[in-house]
């Protein structure tokens, strides 16, 4: 699991482990950190500091590379650029050659980012998006889009077995509230009785997956034979506004939402189309926003 240190990487392993896998976990700790898998106790675990950009190999036989390992969130892909885009694309490289040389079946995290700022509404996964390459995200975006452009070729001219999944907006326990996401920024603002900054006016739209909901159709794509990407997520479609206010109503805060310029090329809509997630993995979500946020805080609130 390269990322395995991550936010969805440590749910991703926690999970695995639970389900009897060995894990290997592979992390540069550049975005993740120790703390995500501290609470790790089980066998078969083991924590291997690297950085993806480089040759990897491992002295053991393995079944599947799920490769997570890149920057996520604007604040580190912005801070990030050049490790940005050369995990996607040395990084992807190396992570495809392990599973070449193991034989495993690879799965890719991409992300909604391929579709860029998007004309079709909702998006399916045949839509080639439209993505400023040369925009302070395009470090992003387009390394995600090499990165796929790479699996398909190690898929079709090296016969590597290959997935690739599509992750749509997903929250939950283990953000980092710096990390400039919105659900872990207004959390975090809500918490401290805080404004809660809402960029623009609020009326650009995204979709938001529980981890727990995530975690479940990564694992029914890794475990399918399918190929082609697969959008997960939920689709189930809010504003920016009505996050903000949903958050404020979960914690129970007297922060006022206040507006703050949107960035350069923001998304105005985001909403996948899980027709196929459905239909090859049986798979959708059913972890709803309120009932999301509630186990979210129920972890912050433990940790303070
Ligand atoms: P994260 O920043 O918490 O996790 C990424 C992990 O990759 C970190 O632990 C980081 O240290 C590690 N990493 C980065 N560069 C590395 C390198 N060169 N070598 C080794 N490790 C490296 O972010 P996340 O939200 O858990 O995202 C995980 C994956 O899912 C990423 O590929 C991201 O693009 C994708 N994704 C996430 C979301 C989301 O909503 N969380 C949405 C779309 C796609």
């Amino acid at each position: 699991m390269t990322g395995g240190a991550g936010f969805l990487g440590s749910h991703l392993c926690e999970h695995l482990l639970g389900r009897g896998h060995r894990v290997i976990c592979v992390d540069n700790l550049d975005t993740g950190s120790l703390g995500n898998i501290e609470q790790i106790r089980v066998g078969g675990f083991t924590f291997m500091q690297h950085d993806m950009t480089q040759h990897i190999d491992v002295p053991e036989p393995v079944d599947f590379v799920f490769h997570l390992a890149s920057p996520a969130s604007p604040i580190d892909y912005l801070r990030l650029p050049l490790q940005t885009l050369k995990v996607g694309s040395y990084g992807t490289h190396n992570a495809l050659g392990l599973a070449k040389a193991k034989r495993a079946r690879f799965l890719i995290s991409s992300t909604s980012e391929v579709y860029g700022d998007p004309q079709v509404h909702p998006q399916p996964e045949s839509y080639w998006g439209h993505v400023n390459p040369i925009g302070p995200r395009g470090v992003y975006d387009e390394a995600k889009r090499f990165a796929e452009a790479m699996v398909m070729a190690y898929h079709r001219q090296q016969g590597v077995d290959t997935a690739i999944v599509r992750i749509f907006n997903t929250y939950g326990p283990r953000m980092r509230p710096h990390d400039g996401r919105a659900i872990p920024t207004f959390i975090r603002q809500a918490l401290e009785n805080k404004p809660i900054t809402v960029f623009g006016d609020g009326s650009q739209t995204r979709s938001f997956c529980y981890v727990d909901d995530l975690i479940r159709g990564i694992v029914a794509l890794a475990e399918s034979g399918e190929h082609l990407p697969v959008n997960i997520g939920n689709p189930d479609e809010m504003t920016l506004l009505q996050l903000a206010e949903a958050v404020v109503a979960a914690t129970g805060a007297q922060s006022q939402i206040v507006f703050e310029a949107l960035p350069v090329d923001d998304p105005q809509v985001r909403q996948p189309d899980i027709t196929r997630a459905r239909a090859i993995l049986g798979w959708e979500p059913t972890i709803d926003l309120e009932e999301g946020l509630r186990r979210t805080l129920a972890k912050v609130t433990n940790r303070v």
